[in-house]
């Protein structure tokens, strides 16, 4: 096994524009909830081949939420049934305002060495329409904090194309994020996703989708600031210091095997199982043996879309000599107008996305696929 993803469904409060799998219901769950999260670990160990991991990830919901009595039990149960690499990368993702210097103090006796923050944006009004709970300063103080512990590995996310941001307030937002002396930096477009307040507020007519030219222009004061400042564009929305690329994500792309426990979390075996458990808390905790979860096998054609779609996302692109003779004549055949508009290059035998490219990939990763 390479990676392990623990999932903490937990949220203080639902921001306008999420989707993901947490609840803001059942705190008082969170103990029993954990102990569910070690019973799947026993039970889920060998789903995939192997207990060593090289990378961990905590995510959610808010995994700082838990208290840290909780986060180290759940760590000594991981370090008691996995074997975690020297130099595994460990990383939680934290609220701004969680991150005081006592809970880092409690987080410094756990194996964590990467914190991944959900800054969105340095705007307080905007963060405020978004339903966050931090405003701008707890995140200037959150990084401080952080690095003041030792904790240097540190990654922030933002969002663009925010109802009512202009290009000012996503300079101000980029310049700032880059002089706080971040490693890693992940850059998300707002998405209306179905189900979420915001996609309701968008059909009532109540917001407006940014501008597409304004979205672009964003997108590309994105790429030379964080290129001034020494980032890598590795994956379409990842930016990283040299050697400070999220190891655990790039394995997702790179369809490597991981176990994901918890309620709402995914596994996949690195060959053609997939595992999904159902996104409900209550049946989680309740389960007595097995936890309620859908199993998918994938099929060549899945297989080779997933391919597509995951590498093609990353600088290294797709490694053309890792096809099959049929898929790889397919892919290029189908890659043919790309190439030619120069919205793909060939290199070293991978097909990769130029800059122009980017601003299509949706579509062009749509033509690739089967
Ligand atoms: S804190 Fe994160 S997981 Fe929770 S509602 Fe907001 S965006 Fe979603």
């Amino acid at each position: 096994m390479d990676s392990l993803y623990l999932h903490i469904p937990f949220c203080q409060s639902r921001c306008i524009y999420c989707d993901f799998y947490s609840t803001t219901l059942g705190r008082d769950m969170m103990a029993r909830y954990v102990k569910a999260l070690e019973r799947e670990m026993v039970l889920r160990r060998q789903f995939i081949k192997g207990t060593r991991v090289h990378t961990i990830y905590i995510g959610g919901g808010t995994p700082s939420l838990l208290p840290m009595p909780l986060l180290h039990e759940l760590f000594n149960e991981t370090e008691r049934l996995f074997t975690i690499d020297a130099d595994a990368e460990v990383t939680i993702e934290a609220n701004p305002d969680d991150v005081t210097p006592e809970w880092l103090k409690g987080l410094a006796e756990t194996p964590v060495n990467r914190i991944s923050m959900g800054a969105q944006t340095f705007d307080d009004k905007l963060l405020q329409f978004l339903g966050r709970r931090h405003n701008s300063q707890q995140t200037i103080e959150a990084v401080r904090a952080c690095k003041e512990a030792g904790l240097t590995n540190i990654s922030l996310d933002l969002i663009y194309g925010l109802p009512g941001q202009t290009f000012e307030g996503w300079r101000h937002d980029v310049e700032l994020a880059l002089s706080l002396g971040i490693k890693h930096l992940s850059a998300y477009s707002l998405s209306y996703e179905e189900g979420t307040r915001l996609d309701t507020m968008l059909r009532q007519g109540l917001v407006r989708e940014a501008d597409e030219e304004l979205s672009r222009k964003m997108y590309i004061f994105l790429m030379s600031e964080t290129s001034k400042a020494g980032f890598i564009h590795y994956e379409i929305s990842n930016f990283a210091l040299p050697g400070c690329h999220s190891r655990h994500n790039s394995g997702y792309w790179q369809g490597t095997p991981y176990l994901g426990l918890g309620a709402g979390a995914h596994s996949y075996d690195g060959l053609r199982t997939r595992r999904a458990n159902l996104p409900d808390i209550k049946a989680y905790i309740a389960a007595a043996n097995d936890v309620p979860n859908e199993i998918e096998t994938l099929s060549d054609e899945s297989l080779y879309n997933e391919f597509i779609m995951t590498r093609l996302r990353t600088m290294v692109g797709i490694p053309l000599g890792e096809l099959q003779e049929n898929d790889c004549q397919y892919c290029l055949s189908m890659a043919e107008p790309h190439l030619k508009d120069r919205r793909l290059h060939i290199q070293d035998d991978h097909l990769c996305l130029t800059q122009e490219g980017i601003f299509t990939s949706n579509d062009i990763i749509s033509d690739l696929m089967k």
